[in-house]
């Protein structure tokens, strides 16, 4: 079977390289704010043009400061039920993303996350996208929330 090639889903938002994919920040030299996502417009904290902007990566671990499981979803690519949160990296910035979870029993304001690379299927070519979700970093959650709700 030949190697699959990867692709990541939003090349301009993370990186597929390495264990934990660090994702595409933004770092002002005129006042040091890093920000996610990158943007062209200058820097939102000092007002500093884009030349001022350079990339940065982010590492990909941070803290659950809010979280939704989402039961209906007209949109594709996804199918519910799935969790959103938002995450505040260690880097400072604070993101939106998809969590590994389907639901969000177990999970609690403060819980560790980091991200990692789910895939999202492969084309004709054999070449497999990949995209980024969150992963609650104490795997006994998993187990708690069953044991939970079993009880
Ligand atoms: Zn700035």
């Amino acid at each position: 079977m030949p190697e699959l090639e990867r692709q990541v889903a939003h090349p301009g938002l993370y990186r597929a390289s390495g264990e934990q994919p660090a994702l595409i920040g933004q770092h002002c030299t005129g006042c040091g704010h890093l920000a996610f996502p990158p943007n062209p417009y200058g820097c939102e904290a000092c007002g500093a043009q884009p030349e001022a902007l350079e990339k940065r990566e982010l590492a990909g671990a941070g803290e659950l400061a809010a979280f939704a499981t989402v039961h209906l979803h007209m949109g594709g690519g996804i199918e519910a039920p799935f969790t959103v949160g938002v995450i505040v990296l260690d880097d400072g910035p604070a993101v939106r993303a998809t969590l590994t979870c389907p639901t969000d029993d177990g999970l609690a304001i403060g819980d560790r996350v980091s991200s990692v690379l789910v895939s999202q299927g492969s084309d004709d070519e054999g070449t497999e996208t990949v995209e980024l979700r969150f992963i609650p970093h104490s795997s006994g959650s998993a187990e708690d929330s069953r044991v939970r709700g079993e009880a």
